[in-house]
Order: C-alpha cells, then structure tokens, then sequence
C-alpha cells in the first residue's frame, strides 16, 4: 500500500544538517516527496510504500543529525499525490516562528581533516565548516536560518563551494557559513603602528606570539587577547595593560593531551572539554602545571582550560602547547567584535590584531563551568550554550520579557514554556554594557518572534535592568525579589513545582524589607516565598566601597561583636575610625545579612585581602588555601525566638580569633569556616523540616560557586536525607537570575488569568 505522510518537526533542526539527513533516508528507503526550512523548523512529506515510510520515520527519530535535537514531530497521513523524486526545496517564509536556533558548534573532525590535510582545497582555510560545525548563533540575524540572513550573506559562494551547497549528499549541503579561500573571509594582520598585511598573516602572528607580544585575535563572538602562557613577562605585561593584576586568564591548550600534562581532568571534565560547545573548564593545576607563567591565576591552583574550537585556533595552536586567550575587553566593557571598536585593544594593550571579515552579529563570550560532584556548574553561560531553551513549562505560558540583574547580567525570554537565556552580557553600570543590553533584546525580540506581555525586573530600585523594566511600554509589570528568583531558577531546572526549603547564599540582593540580603532561608514554590531564616544583619560601610573593600566589612563585624580592640593593629589604622564612625551612626552603611560579605570579613581578619581587584577574590582566597581534611567546626547561634529566625556567627567569629592567637595554621581556620556554614545551613534545614515538612532542599546565589562549600554543605544534607538540589543548566550567580524571574512571572501571570 502507498501512502503520503506529512511531517511538521520542531526543535534544533537548522543549521545542523537536517535536510540532507531527510534527503539521505528517503533515498535509502526510495521514497519521494520533499523537505524544506519554515519559521517554525522543518516540513517535510515522504510518499511510497507504507512500510518504509514507517521505516523513514524510525531512522529519521532514533538517528537524527549529530547536533540535531527534535523536540517534537507532528505527522499527517494524507492522499497520494504521485511524486516522482525527492526534492530539497525552498524555504517557506510564512508562519509562526518557533525554530530553535543552534548553538555554535566547534570545528568537527572531517573539518580539521580538511584544513590539516595537505591536499586538500581547504589546507590551512581559517574559515572552514560544515553542517556538524561552525558558527550559528553569532552570524544570524534573522530565521529561518538561510545564507542571506546570515553575516556570510555579503561572500557569495564560488562554483565549487556552490556544487558542495547545492548537493544534498555533501556534508556541506546547505552549510550557510561554506566557504573556501577562493569565495569566503580572510584573514588580515594589523599591526600597531598602522601597517596592515595580507598574506602569511598566520606565519607572521606565530612569530609574534613567540616573541612574546601580545596579539589580539579576532574569533566566533569577539576578540581574544592572546600571548604565550609560558611567559611570565608577556602574562605580566597583559596584566598591566588590561588593569587586572589578578583575575585568572583562561589557557587555551593545543589538544587534550596538554591539557592532562598539567591539569588533573576526570571523565567528566573531559567530556567538557571535548563537548561541540568547548567551554572554559576550570581544573585543578597539577605540580607540573607550574610550567604555566605563575601570573595566569595567581590566587588559586585552577586553570581556566579550553580547547580550541575554530579552525583559527587549530591552525595557531599547532605551534604552541598554551596560548592564554582572554577576553578583549576593557574590565567591565563587553567584549569587542568589531574593526571599529579594535583601536580599543590595538594599541593600547596589544601590538597586533589577527582579524577577518566575517562580522560578528551577536557577541558572545566563551562560557565558564566547573564539575563539581559530577555536574555542571556554570559560572559564565554564553557561546556554545545559547539561545539553547529551558523548558520551565508544559506550555501556556505568556510571552515574556525577564531582565534580569545588574551584576552578570542575562535576560530571558519566554514562549509556550520554552525559556531563552541571554548571552553573559555583563556589568549594567558601564555604558556600553547597558546599550549593548539592550540592542540584544532587541534583537532577541525579533529572532525568537516574541512580543512581551509581561516584564519581570529585580526589586532593587537602583538597578538599570530595573529602570529598563520600568521604561519599557509593556503594561505588566512584575517585581521579583532577587533570592526568590536565585531559589525558582532551580526549580525550573529540576521540574519543581511543590514547596522546597530555599537556601540562597548570596553577595547582594534587595530585601522586601529594603535591606539588603544574602544569608536566606525561605520556603517557597514557584508564586511567592516566605523569609523564614537569614543570617545576622551587620553595617556594610561605605556600600559598593564595603565589597570592593573586605577589611571595612571585617571592621563592622568585629566593631558589632564587641571583637575590635582585639583585631586594631592589622588593618589601615587611619580609616579605621573614620568605618567606625561610619558603622555606629550608619551613615552609607547599609544593614546586610550577606554570606558573601561574611566570607569577606573572615577572609580580611585572616589577612588574605583586604582590598579587592575583582568580584569575589576575597572568597576565592579563602576557598583556595582551606585544609581539606579538616572536618571539625566552630560554633555558631541559631535564635528562633522570632520568626523570621537569626543565624548568629558571633561565636564563629570569636573563636577564629582566639584560634589566630594561639598561631592555628590560617588553612585550618578557612576550612573550619567553611564546615561551620555548611553545618549551620544543616541544623537550619533540619529545624525548617521539622516545622514544614518539606525535604526538599534548593541552593543558589554566588557565595555556593565556592565548591568547597557547596561539597560540604550538599555531603552534610545528603547525609540526614534531605533531596538537594542546585543550578546546573544555568549560573547559580547573578547569571541564572533572569531565568528565575521569569518562572516567577509566568506562575504569577498564570493565576491571575485563571
Ligand atoms: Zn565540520
Ligand atoms: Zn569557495
Ligand atoms: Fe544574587
């Protein structure tokens, strides 16, 4: 028996090889009909014998494309109509837009053949890809996903880069980046005293790298600023001019093999690393790893290690074991993508740039993660990861808009369920970060087809993100307190629709009470939360002053415990009073119940730091020279008289001092705190189980990026039953708050419609 059957599919299945996968089947199977690319994914019909159109369909939902995810396919089985073949054919342009766009997606293997490969066409091509790789999401300007809606639109394709395209059983059929040194980009040196040159741009950028310049070098979602690891004095040199003397530099190592020379890499921070999205993996720097110029992350023994992921980056690391590659950036300026911000980097900080041609759409910097306890953690969710959606929903949801925080900012947006995350875009406060926010919205607007009904924005008035949400002309408006969204973020990830124990350890977030908060307990679901514990308040003198400054906050805390005649002599004795003034009359100072601030104090009264050069590094300190095999802890107070409860670390604190007296090891000290936050969150949890029945435990906020605590504290509720969970496909920072928001939002739209 014929039939014909009709497949409508969703998903990621564009830009990906899904056509000629289609095309492939049905010649294997002798069906005819066609395939084509809508706004919503592919449309495809297969007519012939029943049997093997069943036999397609297996294929087609068991086999998919490598880098191909089907969300759903919807069939219809309809009349013959007499094919006579099988046909790739244009795309349809009308309709709802739904098409998830990919990923971009490391050079795959047949590629680095290619480029390695003496005789092949494309020997040493910068730009080579296929439908398994390349660049997606930064080249993209509009769906569907065609050339001409792409940043390749202005390089049309030479007859043989054309045969390859137009043949569905090539690798590039359809390939929108192909290209080949005939027809596509190039590479141009420039360098900085304004001489550009065209030919062995590559040769000559070696021979600089290995004189020790540094070189910016121009790649998928902005500039790198790249120079030789090895070299102290070029680290030194990049450090100075980058003013960052201290916040780690990312190492891009030529293959796997160098990275196990000098870093410990387990199965699964292998698979990291390997992954088509080749993130930034943090890793633990092994003895031999001392070969690496000590500056590249001189508070801590990890290394930020990747792989490379362009043909550009095969072809350069050919000739290194390590390359530092940070971003090109100002600090807190987003990364720079195009010719007319280079002057930016050229000069300045780098005496060459390696740059191309094929502009850059969306910026997007390499994502960050680390494994901890065999998940992902992402501290930075950018290339290789978005505009992947999170589901957070069955469907109904409204269309959505939520922006997020100041911090690390992403914004999120919502349709039938599915969640957008944002690109890492930044730090709000500077300028060019906050326009680049929100031309990304934007264009995210447009690229996603979503029309927001709603707005979701942070309480803390002072934010931009908030003041963005109270300028945009969309009629609903929805404030989120910061630790509830932290809280439903991971409820969104882990499916979580009944109340849990919140427990968000946190640098800062706008308090319902506006005070600022950060050592929280709530019991929440995905509409409302109540405060039901939070750590003790203590002044934040001189506000951002107190953060970017730990031994101000260590002042407050020792000045509120009575401690500070103990502690005078170790901090700058001139403003010492003039914080306590501050403290005791609370002018600019701030109450806070931060943990971030806490790790702080205690990091400071350690002398570990007392003035920061980037956020967290007080903590990271902290983190990095605790003693691991201490188990023991000090002790801590739980007042429960009121609702919501206080946790009391003055006993902490005190006995910290006493222990610096007697000359205990600081490791020892570290790590003793660190189990005591972990054992306080414990004892907490279990008085809220008693009280709440609940058992289920959700953690978030920045303070838990420290993996020690989080270890600790996960081992310690495990250990009495509790179920935990954590933020693993979005920033359990800052970064993961948008997503939040957003659940928050779309629950509450969701009631009030009913
Ligand atoms: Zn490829
Ligand atoms: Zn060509
Ligand atoms: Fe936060």
């Amino acid at each position: 028996m014929k039939t014909r059957v009709r497949a409508k599919v969703v998903g990621r299945v564009q830009g990906v090889g899904f056509r000629p996968t289609v095309y492939r089947y049905a010649m294997q199977f002798g069906l005819c009909g066609f395939v084509c690319n809508g706004p919503h994914g592919v449309t495809l019909e297969v007519e012939g014998d029943d049997g093997k159109v069943g036999a397609f369909f297996d294929c087609l939902t068991h086999e998919p494309p490598q880098q191909a995810v089907i969300a759903d396919i919807q069939t219809e089985v309809l009349g013959t109509k007499g094919y006579r073949n099988f046909e790739v054919i244009e795309s349809e342009q009308q309709g709802q837009a739904t098409v998830h766009i990919s990923p971009d997606l490391a050079t795959c293997d047949d590629c680095l053949k290619d480029i390695l490969g003496a005789k092949n066409r494309r020997c040493g091509y910068a730009f080579t890809n296929c439908t398994n790789c390349g660049p997606r999401f930064t080249i993209i300007r509009d769906v569907p996903y065609d050339r001409d809606k792409t940043s390749m639109a202005q390089f049309s394709m030479c007859e043989r880069c054309e045969r390859e395209y137009h043949n569905p059983l090539d690798r590039r059929f359809h390939a929108q980046p192909n290209a080949c040194q005939h027809c596509g980009p190039r590479l141009q040196l420039r360098v900085a005293d304004g001489t550009a040159s065209d030919d062995a741009d590559l040769a000559k950028t070696k021979e600089l790298l290995r004189r020790g310049r540094i070189v910016a070098i121009k790649g998928i979602g902005g500039y790198h600023l790249a120079c030789d690891a090895m070299s102290a004095e070029s680290v030194a040199r990049l450090r100075r001019r980058k003013h960052r003397p201290h916040k780690p530099f990312a190492v891009m190592f030529r293959n796997i093999a160098a990275v196990k020379q000098l870093c410990e890499v387990n199965e699964a921070e292998e698979a990291e690393l390997l992954s088509a999205a080749r993130p930034i993996v943090l890793l633990t720097r092994k003895l031999a790893g001392r070969r690496l110029a000590g500056g590249i992350s001189p508070d801590t023994n990890t290394i930020g290690a990747l792989l490379p992921y362009t043909p550009l980056h095969h072809l350069l690391l050919r000739d290194f074991d390590t390359l530092v590659m940070t971003s090109g950036n100002l600090t807190d300026e987003p990364i720079i993508s195009d010719e007319v911000e280079l002057p930016t980097l050229l000069g300045p900080i780098a005496e060459a740039a390696l740059t191309h041609n094929r502009p850059i759409v969306h910026k997007c910097d390499d994502s960050v993660l680390r494994v901890v306890n065999g998940q992902r953690q992402f501290s930075r969710r950018a290339r290789g990861y978005v505009p992947n959606p999170i589901r957070i929903a069955a469907s109904g949801t409204p269309q959505l808009l939520a922006v997020g925080g100041e911090l690390k900012n992403t914004f999120c947006l919502v349709r039938d369920g599915n969640a957008f995350l944002s690109q890492h875009i930044g730090d709000l406060k500077d300028y060019k970060t906050y326009d680049y926010f929100s031309s990304e919205i934007e264009s995210w607007k447009q690229l996603m087809r979503i029309e927001p009904q709603v707005i979701a924005y942070d309480l803390h008035p002072g934010y931009l993100s908030t003041r963005f949400a109270t300028l945009a002309p969309i009629p609903h408006k929805i404030g989120v307190q910061h630790h509830h969204a932290h809280i439903a973020s991971v409820m969104a990830e882990h499916n979580l629709h009944d109340p849990v124990i919140g427990v968000a350890l946190d640098g800062t977030g706008y308090g319902t009470d506006d005070t600022i908060w950060g050592g929280e307990f709530m019991v929440a679901d995905r509409h409302d939360f109540e405060r039901v514990a939070h750590f003790k308040q203590y002044r934040l003198p001189g506000s951002d002053k107190g953060v970017e400054e730990p031994w101000r906050m260590a002042v407050s805390v020792l000045t509120a415990e009575g401690l500070d005649e103990a502690a005078t002599r170790k901090f700058p004795a001139l403003k010492w009073g003039l914080v306590q003034r501050m403290i005791k009359t609370g002018f600019n100072s701030p109450l806070t119940s931060s943990a971030g601030r806490l790790f702080d104090a205690v990091a400071a009264i350690l002398g570990l730091c007392d003035v920061t050069s980037y956020e967290a590094q007080a903590a990271i300190r902290l983190e990095s020279i605790a003693d691991p095999r201490v188990t023991d802890r000090y002790p801590f107070a739980v007042q429960t008289g009121n609702r919501p409860w206080m946790l009391d670390f003055g006993p902490t604190i005190r006995a910290i001092l006493d222990q610096r007296r007697q000359g205990v090891a600081v490791g020892e000290i570290s790590a003793k705190f660190h189990n005591t936050m972990a054992a306080s969150v414990l004892h907490t949890c279990r008085f809220l189980r008693g009280q709440h029945d609940l058992n289920v435990v959700a953690l978030s906020g920045g303070v838990f990026q420290n993996e020690l605590l989080l270890r600790r504290t996960v081992e310690a509720l495990q250990s009495r039953h509790f179920r935990v969970f954590t933020n693993t496909a979005v920033p359990l920072n800052d970064g993961g708050l948008a997503l939040g928001q957003a659940v928050v939002a779309a629950e509450r739209t969701k009631r009030t419609c009913v």
